[in-house]
């Protein structure tokens, strides 16, 4: 049961988000054969249910900690441009080949064999080991990560500490974890004018002036950053009028954007400081905006620590610290409890022939072991 056959093992299930294909079942039986308790949590209605795994080892009072995660996978894209068969893990020339395999199913693997030999290691350590593993992370998400978060706080089950296991390292391991991640928010800014004849503007209201006026205030400056993070951006992504003719002044204009922001912000402080800046054009206008997620940074010195400490034992590394990139599932577990993302190189996954080094799944067991000596012991 070591992590290269448990990685080979759930890359053969052929679990594209947000199907299963047995992969929740898999790391449930592993676990349960050493003790752990497991609930499969189904979540969503119909067609589109989704399951969930937390399971706990519990051995004294000390700190929960937590391995988060998602056996759930992109589609494989184009079928012809795989050397192997994506959903049949391959090893070749000390690579390992699969969907899957660096987003995140290797570092399942690796996650779950450092449990086991810390429970080999020292029976009795003092604290919980816990799951969180998400069938539905690569897609909507809505019934994986959030709603075992919610099904936690209502069953009263504290986690002290969370590690994500993301692909964080963008070219070699050891070279990256995040600590935290901007927020993002959607946002649609209708601007409403009268529809009229060109050869009549005073008796109409070309909603395109003003929507210039308003990109402008959109686009001011929102911050410059922090020790820990990049300046806050807003990318206006699209203007849209749709007016197919030239002798009519349309009666609406369409701007949409993106923010991705710091922990200067909450997505309430950023849309009243949106708000603030475009009513100086004027109140004409409905603005719509859609929440992605909060920004968050890890506050536990210990958490940083005990994976830094770890991750220089075992490579001689010193890890970035960093909160760039996209968001992750750690936006929910944020919410709980102190949470770092640390996995395996990041720079095939998504894509075609998917792949990590198999030296890499066994040093990233060695550290995730390393992690929870230094959390435990
Ligand atoms: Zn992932």
């Amino acid at each position: 049961m070591d992590c290269i056959h448990i990685t080979s093992d759930l890359i053969s299930c052929k679990s594209i988000t947000p199907a299963n294909d047995g992969a929740i079942e898999k790391i449930e039986k592993i676990l349960k054969g050493f003790g752990f308790t497991c609930k499969i949590l189904e979540f969503g209605r119909g067609s589109l249910k989704v399951k969930n795994l937390y399971a706990y080892l519990k051995y004294g009072e000390g700190p929960n900690i937590c391995f988060a995660g998602h056996t759930d996978v992109v589609p494989p894209g184009n079928i012809k441009q795989w050397k192997t068969d994506p959903f049949l893990s391959t090893i070749k020339n000390g690579y390992l080949f699969g969907r899957g395999a660096s987003d995140m199913k290797g570092a399942i693997g690796a996650y779950i064999e450092a449990c086991l030999n810390l429970i080999k290691y020292k029976k009795k350590f003092n604290g919980t080991l816990s799951f969180l593993i998400t069938g539905d992370e690569e897609g909507e998400a809505n019934y994986g990560t959030k709603k075992v978060i919610n099904w936690l706080i209502k069953k009263k089950i504290k986690l002290d500490f969370c590690l994500v296991g993301e692909p964080t390292n963008p070219s070699f391991l050891g070279e990256m974890a995040k600590i935290g991640r901007r927020g993002s928010l959607n946002g649609v800014l209708n601007v409403h004018g009268k529809q009229g004849h060109v050869a009549y503007p005073e008796r109409a209201k070309n909603p395109i002036q003003n929507l210039l006026k308003y990109c402008g205030k959109l686009k001011e400056p929102l911050d410059k950053g922090n020790d820990f993070f990049q300046a806050s951006n807003l990318e206006i992504t699209s203007i849209d009028v749709g007016n197919q003719v030239t002798n009519l002044i349309p009666s609406e204009a369409l701007v949409r954007f993106n923010v991705r922001f710091n922990n200067n912000f909450t997505s309430k402080s950023l849309v009243s400081l949106l708000k603030k800046r475009i009513n100086t054009v004027g109140r004409n206008y409905n603005l719509e905006i859609k929440v992605s997620g909060e920004s968050f940074y890890n506050p536990s010195e210990k958490l940083s620590k005990s994976l830094t400490s770890a991750i220089y034992k075992v490579l001689k590394l010193k890890p970035k610290m960093s909160t760039s990139g996209g968001t992750s599932d750690a936006r929910f577990i944020s919410n709980i409890c102190p949470v770092i993302e640390f996995g395996l190189v990041g720079n095939t996954m998504h894509q075609v022939n998917e792949n990590v080094k198999i030296s890499d799944i066994k040093k990233l067991s060695k550290i995730y072991f390393e992690f929870l000596k230094n959390i435990f012991l």
